[in-house]
């Protein structure tokens, strides 16, 4: 039972921790190509820093962590956080969502130290797009990176993808063939107004629609039951069992089933990947004023703080909706 419940009767359960905001990639939805506007190295959360905040989190009711970024796997501890997580006196269920550059090398010694599952993203099948879409020539190696994934059993591995209006939208189909032949579980998820460099516009997102409308020409959809809180609409293609998700979480918002807290690499506690403030962890542990014991009770304070103040929705369909001021990369997606 999670004892962080917000005034909305939401239980939470999910937290999603950025362990670095730098990445090998620069999508241009999350990042735009210049980004330099880094989290200065002392800033962000040490590792043991970040054990103090899981083991009260997971203390009080989270059960999922997700680690994520930026680049989790740029974090040079990676497989030691995530066995030290597992070490937690009530272990969460432990996922990373990475682009898998760095996946081939350590996909065994991440299941090895208690990874269960992988969320790679990849948003084309055409090398030259990648190239274009994250100014890096690296598509091979994000391939490499899945089946590796595959082959150390942290299967299935879901694949997020993005449709950009102009870019790669007519890749829905061949992506979706794609996951069917190589046993990936696809999610494509709606464009969201995260980038750094503003440039997101509603009017030419591609829609979870327009999406599901893309696959249909050539595949049967049927919805799967019993969404519960994840993100997702699931489908199963032409009768399953492989099944095919849309996230549209910019047309058909899903908050009010949200379960998700999150924790950016500087240590800001973020109650919704739109919220306009953050919580600041990182001062309570450094205060050197406060014994262990002290600290350990502000973080829970301030834990059930952020949750008390979450709003009902996102507020992305609001007119006088702001979008955040970190970028994607930064806030952990
Ligand atoms: N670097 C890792 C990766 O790409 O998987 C983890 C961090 S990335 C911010 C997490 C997810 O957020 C990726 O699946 C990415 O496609 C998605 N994402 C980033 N910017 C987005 C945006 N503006 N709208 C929708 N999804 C976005
Ligand atoms: Fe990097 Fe992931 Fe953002 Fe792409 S989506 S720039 S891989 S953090």
């Amino acid at each position: 039972m999670s004892e962080l419940v917000d005034t909305f009767g939401r239980a939470h359960h999910d937290l999603r921790v950025s362990l670095t905001d730098r990445c090998s990639l620069r999508c241009t939805y999350c990042m735009p190509a210049d980004f330099a506007d880094w989290i200065p190295g002392p800033e962000l959360l040490t590792t043991d820093e970040l054990m103090l905040v899981l083991e009260v989190a997971t203390g009080l009711g989270i059960d999922g962590v997700r680690l994520t970024g930026g680049e989790p796997l740029l974090r040079p501890d990676i497989v030691e956080i995530v066995r030290m997580i597992n070490d937690l006196p009530s272990p969460p269920k432990i996922s990373v969502t990475t682009n898998a550059l760095k996946l081939a090398q350590l996909a065994g010694p991440l299941r090895d130290a208690g990874l269960e599952r992988v969320n790679v993203s990849l948003d084309t099948l055409d090398r030259d797009r990648f190239k274009a879409m994250t100014f890096r020539d690296r598509f091979n190696d994000v391939l490499a990176g899945i089946a590796a994934a595959q082959a150390a059993g942290l299967a299935p591995v879901k694949v997020n993808s993005v449709l950009m209006r102009g870019v790669n939208d007519d890749e829905a189909p061949a992506l979706l063939q794609r996951a069917l032949d190589q046993g990936w579980r696809l999610r494509f998820i709606e464009q969201m107004p995260l980038d750094a460099g503003g440039q997101w516009l509603r009017s030419t997102m591609v829609s979870a629609d327009e999406i599901f409308e893309q696959l249909s020409a050539l595949y049967t959809l049927t919805p799967v039951p019993s969404r519960g809180s994840a993100p997702a609409e699931e489908f199963y293609v032409d009768g399953g069992p492989a099944t095919v998700g849309i996230i549209a979480s910019v047309t058909r918002p899903f908050c009010a089933a949200c379960d998700r807290l999150r924790l950016t690499a500087d240590g800001q506690l973020r109650n919704c990947l739109f919220a306009r403030d953050e919580l600041d962890l990182r001062i309570a542990l450094r205060d050197e004023s406060l014994s262990p014991d002290q600290v350990r009770a502000e973080v829970e304070r301030r834990l059930r703080l952020v949750v008390k103040d979450k709003l009902p929705g996102h507020g992305i369909n609001d007119l006088n909706f702001i979008a955040p001021t970190r970028p994607m990369s930064a806030i952990g997606g």
